[in-house]
């Protein structure tokens, strides 16, 4: 099954300047702004700027310059917004897909969540 990309998300949106976003890093193929419902004190979302619907899809398709580009793109926000290992207390990555991973936005995206402890992993389900 193919995977089908629908460019009318609210993040492609964002990409095409559309709807305007709080930018923490730009880079060629990767977009990092804040989350507009933060669940902590930092709540990044980390986007590719290729049209992705999901991790497996851009590990699958992606060129190997939009890979590079986007997981170095991580390591810069995690030292920018002080939640590295490498000097801070650390952070939570979550990259939901799907309907069972409950993705309400259907365009690839790391949440980067920090600045507090964050409890259990994984919420029973609602
Ligand atoms: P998902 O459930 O798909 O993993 O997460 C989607 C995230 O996008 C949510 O945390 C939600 O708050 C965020 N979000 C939805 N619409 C917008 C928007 O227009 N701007 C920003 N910055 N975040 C958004």
């Amino acid at each position: 099954m193919a995977y089908h990309y629908d460019d009318q998300n609210i993040f492609a949106k964002i990409l095409r300047g559309e709807i305007p976003n709080d930018t923490v890093l730009e880079t060629d193929h990767t977009l990092a702004f804040r989350d507009i419902e933060p669940q902590a004190p930092v709540h990044v979302l980390v986007i590719p700027k290729g049209a992705y619907v999901s991790y497996d899809h851009f590990a699958a398709e992606a060129s190997d310059a939009e890979i590079v580009d986007y997981t170095r793109a991580i390591a810069k926000i995690c030292a920018q917004e002080g939640v590295s290992i490498d000097a801070n207390e650390g952070y939570r990555i979550i990259s939901n897909a799907g309907a069972h991973g409950v993705q309400e936005v259907p365009h690839l995206h790391l949440h980067i969540l920090g600045g507090r402890r964050m409890g259990r992993m994984v919420q029973p389900a609602k």
